[in-house]
C-alpha cells in the first residue's frame, strides 16, 4: 500500500459565509513508501491546511485519506487518534521543544508515552541526535542551543516512534539561509537513514529540487511541477 494516498479532498473555512475560503478543491496524491515530496505554494495556499487533513489533525469536507491502505474518514476517533500517533510524524515551523527537559529527554519522552522502556529510549534518543550531528548536546536544554540546534532535536523526536510517514510545515521557515541549509541537509539524513517517507511544505524551490519530486499546491489542487 502506498503511505499516503489523498482522493479528491476538499476544504472550505467559514462555508456559508461571506467571508468563505474554499481552499482545497480536489487535491488528489499519492506518495509511496520511501519517497520524499517537496509541497510548494505561496503563503496562503493552503500548505498547512492539506498537511492537517493529511496527518489526521483535521478532516476534509470531501474526499478520502488512506493511510498505510485504510481509508481513515471510515474509522473511529479512537483508531483514527491511533494511527495519528504511531504512523504519522509532525514537525512545524517552530520546534515546540519543551523547555524544562533537555535535548535527549524531549525525545524521550513521547517513547515512554509509547511504552517504550526508558533504556531503549535513551538509546534511541541518542543515536537519532548522533545521526543530525547533535551528539554532544544531548544534555543541552532547547535555551541552551541554537535555532538549528533547536529544530534538528525537533526532528528527532518526531521521529522518536518511528512513524512511517513525516508531515513537516516549512521545517526551515523560521532560520537563516546558511541554517536552514544544514538543518535541511540534517532532515534528509534522517529521512533516507531511517527508510521515512515525507511530504515537506517549502517556498524555498532549492530545497524542493532536493527531494524526489515536487509538486504544486495552485487553485486548491495539487499538480506535478
Ligand atoms: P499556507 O500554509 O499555504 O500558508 P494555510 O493552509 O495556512 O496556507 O491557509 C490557507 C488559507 O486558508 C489562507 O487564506 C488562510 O487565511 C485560510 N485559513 C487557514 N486556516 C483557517 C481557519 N482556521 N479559519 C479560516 N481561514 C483559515
Ligand atoms: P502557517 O505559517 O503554517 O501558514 P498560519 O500562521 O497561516 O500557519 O496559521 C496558524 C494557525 O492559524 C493555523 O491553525 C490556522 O488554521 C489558523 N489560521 C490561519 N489563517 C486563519 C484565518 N484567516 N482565520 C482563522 N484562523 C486562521
Amino acid at each position: 500500500n502506498p503511505v499516503l494516498q489523498l482522493e479528491n479532498v476538499h476544504k472550505t473555512y467559514k462555508p456559508g459565509t461571506p467571508g468563505a475560503v474554499h481552499v482545497l478543491r480536489g487535491a488528489s496524491l499519492t506518495i509511496e513508501r520511501g519517497e520524499v515530496v517537496a509541497l510548494v505554494a505561496p503563503s496562503g495556499a493552503g500548505k498547512s491546511t492539506l498537511l492537517h487533513i493529511a496527518g489526521l489533525l483535521d478532516g476534509a469536507d470531501k474526499g478520502r485519506v488512506l493511510v498505510d491502505g485504510a481509508d481513515t474518514g471510515a474509522l473511529s476517533d479512537r483508531r483514527r487518534t491511533a494511527i495519528r500517533r504511531r504512523q504519522i510524524g509532525f514537525i512545524y515551523q517552530f520546534h515546540h521543544l519543551l523547555p524544562e527537559f533537555t535535548a535527549e529527554e524531549n525525545i524521550v519522552l513521547p517513547q515512554l508515552a509509547n511504552g517504550i522502556s526508558a533504556a531503549e529510549a535513551s538509546a534511541r534518543a541518542r543515536q537519532l541526535l548522533d545521526t543530525v550531528g547533535l551528539k554532544d548536546r544531548a544534555d543541552h536544554r532547547p535555551a541552551a542551543m541554537s535555532g538549528g540546534e533547536q529544530q534538528r532535536t525537533a526532528f528527532c523526536r518526531a521521529l522518536a516512534n518511528q512513524p512511517g510517514l513525516l508531515l513537516a510545515d516549512e521545517p526551515t521557515g523560521n532560520l537563516d539561509p546558511g541554517t536552514s541549509d544544514v538543518v535541511f541537509s540534517a532532515l534528509m539524513t534522517l529521512v533516507r537513514e531511517t527508510g521515512l517517507s515525507a511530504l515537506v511544505a517549502t517556498h524555498n524551490l532549492e530545497l524542493a529540487e532536493r527531494m524526489d519530486r515536487v509538486i504544486e499546491l495552485r487553485d486548491g489542487n495539487l499538480v506535478k511541477r
